[in-house]
């Protein structure tokens, strides 16, 4: 399988800008899902690996900070040049790490866009300067942290890697990635384009390996003054945990989420069905801000489902390779074993109106249940796959008071044509992105992303994101009375 890219396959760690192998050698599998072949065994990074690319990123930091913006720019918009020329061998390695179908690859496209983006943007945040008191000239200023840790997970690896990276280089930081053990090939096929690219060594070093021990060495490193995460919320506390015991550096995480969508009776259905559908079937429903929560309400409840049902039934499920296929398998089976003891809670605890197992590899088909008490662990956890609850609701205050009933916050939809009905939704739903008649994955690189409650702290997006990756620092003069 591993003859669908072209190229071979890079499997080393990028450390100090050479690839080499782990200091003890190990390597762990990377498994093409749909085949369940080794694709490529990967070199992991040990704790030792973990300080050597500290040491590098340390060393490489004082000379990128002191780089203007504009060429630290102009490597970074090389890069993204780079990596849109490789895009059709990066959706070959992803979809042969994460199975998700190769027609539904669109993180090329949006890595190149992150790094051209962020090659200019670090001018956008300079701080301030007051002259308020009269003897005084305070300003404002943001400098980079030094070495940021960056950890990733797997669902949607190229863009997440892009979305960390290139905020934190532009900021004037140097980085440490460790990319998920599950999805290592594109980071390290970027590593190449890195290199390409020219880059100095040790300003971005990517390493591959598992939460243990590599993740928590980065996450507990006394010289990481910075750590950003995405990933699920369980990992996140560990992380949090991690840090606060070491050096108390600042972290920032992007974490789970169980995200309702609320259709009123007067929406538009079928869009509100499209959208819905499309929300929690999306790399089979492996995504953090997917809708698998729906309440819709009673006057419509039965044509709603209707629709939904027809449209997430109609999936093509098969080889992710085959660009005809958009449906397909669960990244591996710890993923598939998860989903299955979630399928068996629906069915104790609810009504099975579509789907279910498809019991052939790892693919789950498009599931809903219906009548799911709201106790139930398939309302209140985070199932990370194509199955969904939908729910009748009667009044405004009730489904508010349902949606809100998680411990999770990271998104919430509307579907109302009634303006001032989804601007008091938008304000009482806990969630960091509430979309009126739209859900996600929606264009969240426009504005600020992140969650409430368990779902995260901080928030990426933009500027957020620059921000997120700068100390601010004041600066007082002293003068004469002006
Ligand atoms: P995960 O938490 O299992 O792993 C994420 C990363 O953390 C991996 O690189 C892993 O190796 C590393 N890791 C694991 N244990 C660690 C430890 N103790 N210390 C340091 N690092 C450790 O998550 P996953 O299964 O890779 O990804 C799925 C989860 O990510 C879901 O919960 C999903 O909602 C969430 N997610 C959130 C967002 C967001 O933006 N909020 C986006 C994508 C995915």
């Amino acid at each position: 399988m591993a003859s669908a890219v072209t190229e071979p396959i890079e499997t080393r760690l990028f450390i100090n800008g050479e690839f080499r192998d782990s200091s003890n050698k190990q390597t762990f599998d990377v498994v093409y899902p749909y085949t369940k072949e080794v694709v490529a065994q990967v070199q992991e990074a040990t704790a030792q690996d973990v300080d050597d690319a500290v040491a590098a990123a340390g060393a490489a930091f004082p000379a990128w900070r002191d780089l203007s913006i504009e060429k630290r720019g102009s490597y970074m918009q090389t890069l993204s040049q780079l990596i849109l020329e490789s895009n059709a061998e990066l959706a070959k390695l992803e979809t042969l790490s994460v199975g998700r179908p190769i027609s539904a690859f669109f993180d090329g496209g949006l890595a190149a866009e992150y790094f051209s983006y962020f090659s200019t943007a670090a001018w956008s945040a300079q701080g301030t300067a007051s002259l308020n008191t009269p003897d005084q000239l305070s300003m404002t200023v943001r400098q980079p942290y030094g070495v940021v840790g960056l950890i990733i997970p797997w669902n949607f690896p190229l863009a997440m890697f892009a979305g960390k990276i290139a905020p934190a280089i532009a900021a004037g930081n140097t980085v440490v990635l460790k990319s998920s053990e599950k999805a290592p090939l594109t980071s390290l096929y970027v590593a190449k384009l890195i290199k390409k690219a020219g880059f100095p060594p040790g300003v971005i070093n990517i390493i591959s390996g598992h939460g243990e021990p590599a993740g928590t060495a980065l996450a507990s490193h006394m010289k990481v003054r910075c750590l950003s995460f995405t990933g699920s919320s369980i990992t996140g506390q560990k992380i949090q945990a991690a840090a606060a015991k070491s050096n108390l550096k600042h972290v920032l995480m992007e974490l789970g989420g169980k995200s309702p969508a609320i259709v009123f009776g007067d929406a538009d259905l079928d869009s509100a069905a499209a959208q819905t559908q499309f929300s929690i079937q999306f790399n089979s429903g492996q995504i953090c801000t997917a809708n698998s929560r729906i309440y819709v309400h009673e006057s419509v409840a039965q044509e709603f489902t209707k629709l939904f049902r027809e449209k997430f039934g109609a999936v093509t499920i098969g080889d992710p390779l085959d660009p005809t296929t958009s449906h397909g398998p669960q990244i591996d089976v710890k993923q598939y074993e998860r989903i299955k003891e979630y399928l068996a809670i629906g069915e104790k605890d609810g009504k099975l109106t579509l789907g279910g197992d498809a019991n052939d590899g790892y693919f789950v088909k498009p599931t809903i249940f219906e009548g799911v008490p709201t106790d139930s662990r398939l309302m209140r956890e985070e199932v990370f796959g194509p199955v969904v609850t939908i729910t009748p609701f009667s009044t405004e205050a009730e489904v508010i008071e349902k949606a809100n009933d998680t411990e999770f916050g990271l998104y919430a939809s509307v579907f109302t044509k009634d303006l001032d009905r989804a601007v008091r939704l938008a304000k009482a739903l806990d969630a960091g992105t509430v979309g009126v008649n739209c859900t996600s994955p929606t264009g969240a690189k426009d504005g600020a992303f992140g969650g409430y409650k368990m779902s995260g702290t901080g928030r990426e997006g933009l500027l957020y994101s620059l921000d997120s990756f700068l100390e601010t620092k004041s600066i007082v003069i002293k003068t004469s009375r002006l």
